[in-house]
């Protein structure tokens, strides 16, 4: 086999998969490596994501199981709002099958996917870059002109290559339930549920729940009393619950690219900071990625100079999405549970869920954000919660 590749990918997951479909599509001799046996095996994802992904990419929707239009927050005391989005609906998709989707993509088009492969090192030097890769007992070398690091929530590979981490690793755990919990896609907030984020329990066309909880605390107790919650029987079914766990990259890392090597999606901290979804950043800055490095191949450049194109480019998309989303914690972050059940009954005054109603759009937040923190009830329930928070640590 020959071991000179134009570029390498770590990661098969939705980026570097579509990393490797774009750079294929460009003419390139590509190979991804990744360590599993096979493509989306060891996922774990809630799989929600705009129907504009599918039309956008053009993506088959073979993976789809359940489209959403209709969407019930929760408030810590239990009351509600229920939002029904006019035009656009939401898919959710079995993650194993659309990565799988995305393999035979980049295959077809030429990529050399290796499976069960994990990258140990990466070697950047004047002219080239050497990896080494682990293939079951054995040690094998590739060489490339440049490297595609998308390595989701693993960091190993980053410090000798100058990348830093995101800002914040947060704790995702799921389960899903053979029987179908609640008829439409329900969001949870309040400290019995998650520190800081929220909780979701999403109904399936197959009779499943998916139910799940993204927090800094204890990531167990959040997810259990969200199942009580849910009338689901913990103590009779507690030994076959399956539950899954794995972290959120939350805010970008300080540099994206360095000579040689750039991260894509969730390894370069690229997921929406109001939700934790990072499918759709993921293939969008490996598009983004994909025109740079061609860009490096035309120059011959395959430096800072023409590689902080990547990071500018990327910044200049979702940079806000990503700088609101993290302010807009940070005040969210602060309110007791209280503080949250008025901030809900804010949303209903100002026209905030009327604007959501009409404007939203599950893929570009900054703009609701924006609107909300202009709100001046929401304002004063922010600044509230914020203030005696402060204070309350102060004492
Ligand atoms: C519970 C939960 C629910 C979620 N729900 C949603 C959702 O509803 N919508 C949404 O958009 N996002 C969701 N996310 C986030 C989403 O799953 C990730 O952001 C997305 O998978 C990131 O894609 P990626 O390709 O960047 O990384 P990944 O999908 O993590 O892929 C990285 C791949 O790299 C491989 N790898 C790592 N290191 C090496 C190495 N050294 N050598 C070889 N291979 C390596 C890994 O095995 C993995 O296959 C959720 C996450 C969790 C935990």
């Amino acid at each position: 086999m020959n071991n000179d590749f134009d570029i390498i990918i770590v990661g098969g997951g939705p980026s570097g998969l579509s990393a490797a479909s774009f750079l294929s599509d460009k003419g390139y001799n590509v190979a991804l490596f990744d360590s599993s046996k096979v493509i989306g095996e060891d996922v774990v994802c809630s799989g929600v994501i705009s129907n504009d992904i599918f039309t956008r990419y053009d993506l088959p929707k073979s993976s789809i199981v359940a489209k959403l239009q209709d969407v019930e927050l929760v408030s810590p005391c239990g009351s509600y709002i229920e939002y029904s989005h006019p035009q656009q609906s939401v898919s959710v998709v079995d993650r194993h099958k659309f990565d799988y989707e995305l393999f035979n993509i980049a295959s077809k088009k030429g990529a050399s996917i290796f499976c069960g492969s994990i990258v140990r090192s990466i070697n950047i030097n004047e002219q080239h870059v050497d990896i080494e890769v682990l293939v079951g007992e054995e040690i094998k070398n590739f060489k490339s002109k440049i490297v595609v690091l998308a390595t989701g929530v693993r960091f190993n590979l980053h410090s000798k290559l100058g990348f830093g981490r995101p800002k914040k690793i947060i704790k995702a755990i799921q389960v899903e339930i053979n029987e179908i919990l609640n008829d439409k896609l329900k969001l949870f907030w309040g400290s019995k549920y998650s520190d800081g984020f929220f909780g979701w329990s999403i109904p399936l066309d197959d009779g499943r729940t998916r139910v799940g909880v993204m927090t800094e605390g204890n990531s167990k107790e959040g997810i259990n009393n969200l199942l009580c919650e849910l009338n689901y029987d913990l103590e009779k079914n507690n030994r076959c619950i399956n539950y899954k766990q794995r972290g959120i990259s939350f805010g970008s890392i300080s540099k994206s690219y360095s000579k040689r090597a750039i991260a894509i999606g969730e390894s370069a901290g690229l997921v929406k900071t109001t939700t934790g979804g990072g499918i759709f950043y993921g293939i969008l800055s490996a598009e983004i990625a994909s025109d740079v490095i061609d860009k490096c191949f035309s120059t011959n450049d395959f430096s800072d100079n023409t590689l902080c194109e990547y990071e500018s480019g990327w910044k200049k998309v979702i940079g806000n999405e990503i700088k609101y989303g993290q302010y807009f914690h940070n005040f969210f972050s602060k309110l007791s549970d209280d503080s949250i059940d008025e901030l809900f009954e804010a949303v209903g005054k100002d026209g905030i869920l009327d604007y959501i109603s009409r404007r939203g759009n599950f893929d570009w937040h900054s703009s609701a954000v924006v609107k909300i923190l202009r709100s001046p009830n929401i304002r004063r329930v922010l600044l509230n919660g914020f203030m005696s928070t402060k204070l309350r640590l102060a004492i």
